[in-house]
């Protein structure tokens, strides 16, 4: 039994909702264990960064409390290592999905098989959002009346529904509604969804677990993410709804207002796989530096040969090899210090408290 927030604005926030907000993005989050349920296995992530922020929800699963800790232990990994990595956005948030990936499977090894959770992440980067998926746990963009899904669902239910075998309604009251074909925690390398698209002021993003999407559907949610109404009270009324109509899961909303048109990215977007979601090894990419390895072999031979043949202005040649050294050290710790996300300001862990419930089959969430 635990709830793990951290302090959030006094006065207007309504109780459990956290929020954020910044010159480019105002956002709030609030996760709630359901009518049904005593244990709240999702996880919430709100960090913020100047010119946008790391969003994300988990969906933890596994008997014996297992789904709330491996849905905690993927963000917080997802958080540190999105942190501390580097290169473009994409690929930095595809390797930090990869990280909590690692982080769930080492843990499900090492202590309780079939723990695993579903994570769905937003990267709000300047004028892009970047989503990575995997499971079915879902991403939104609300912009001017209309809903778009950012995400594709990884369940049984909804590769059905692709084929055509079954619509969108009797996949949400199937008896198999509930099984994913994706996770995280169940192979070494995780297969996720990447996807990228130009954010506009006005734009409105939702990033929720199924708890809410099992029971409220898109049409109910243009008309919640309609209404002129500020983050913090949108999210209690998307949990409201999602209550109203029985709460049989556990619920957890971000919601985050795009506040102004930031900077075209400087990286391509990434667009769905149409065939799937794609193995994380597609990201890895070798490391470069290997034209700077040659430039600074280069600059120490012509240096000590120069010294050698042309004894006399060995002072000169010395002074003019340790200068380009020197230039070619400044221009690697510059690239470095650029590469480098901006540090987050406040980071919100959510989790409610609960009982343990036991899945029917370890990639099965309970009833
Ligand atoms: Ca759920």
């Amino acid at each position: 039994m635990r709830r793990i927030v951290s302090s959030g604005a006094p006065g207007s926030t309504p109780p459990g909702v956290r929020t954020t907000m910044t010159t480019s993005v105002r956002a709030a989050v609030l996760s709630d264990p359901g009518r049904e349920r005593d244990l709240n296995e999702d996880s919430v992530l709100m960090v913020d960064f100047s010119g946008g922020g790391l969003f994300a929800v988990a969906d933890g699963m596994g008997g014996h409390a297992a789904g709330e800790v491996a849905s905690r232990l993927a963000l917080d990994e997802l958080r540190a290592a999105y942190t501390y990595g580097s290169g473009p956005a994409p690929r930095r948030l595809a390797q930090a999905v990869q990280a909590a990936n690692l982080a769930v499977y080492r843990q499900a090894v090492g202590h309780e098989a079939g723990m695993g959770t579903t994570l769905t992440a937003v990267l709000v980067d300047g004028g892009a959002a970047i989503v990575a998926n995997v499971g079915d746990s879902r991403a939104y963009l609300y912009r001017q009346g209309a809903l778009t899904r950012l995400s594709r669902d990884h369940s049984w239910v909804a590769e059905q529904v692709r084929l055509g075998f079954l619509t969108e309604q009797e996949a949400r009251d199937h008896q198999w509604r509930n099984v994913v074909s994706n996770g995280l925690g169940s192979d070494e390398k995780v297969r996720l969804d990447l996807l990228g698209v130009r954010l506009e002021a006005g734009d409105r993003v939702l990033v929720c677990s199924d708890g809410l999407t099992g029971v409220v559907e898109d049409d109910d949610l243009i008309t919640l993410l309609g209404q002129d109404a500020q983050p913090q009270d949108l999210v209690v009324r998307l949990v409201d709804t999602a209550n109203e109509r029985g709460g049989p899961d556990n619920i957890t909303v971000v919601v985050v207002d795009v506040l102004q048109n930031g900077p075209k990215p400087r990286y391509a977007l990434p667009t769905l796989n149409p065939a799937g979601p794609v193995s994380i090894t597609t990201f890895d990419t070798p490391r470069r530096g290997g034209l700077l390895s040659y430039l600074t072999l280069a600059v120490l031979y012509l240096t000590l040969f120069g010294m050698i043949v042309v004894p006399t202005w060995r002072t000169l040649i010395a002074a003019l090899g340790v200068t380009a050294l020197a230039l070619l050290l400044a221009f690697v710790v510059v690239r470095r210090l650029r590469a480098r996300p901006p540090a987050p300001r406040e980071a919100t862990y959510e989790v409610a408290p609960g009982r343990a419930d036991l899945p029917a089959t370890p990639r099965e969430r309970p009833e």
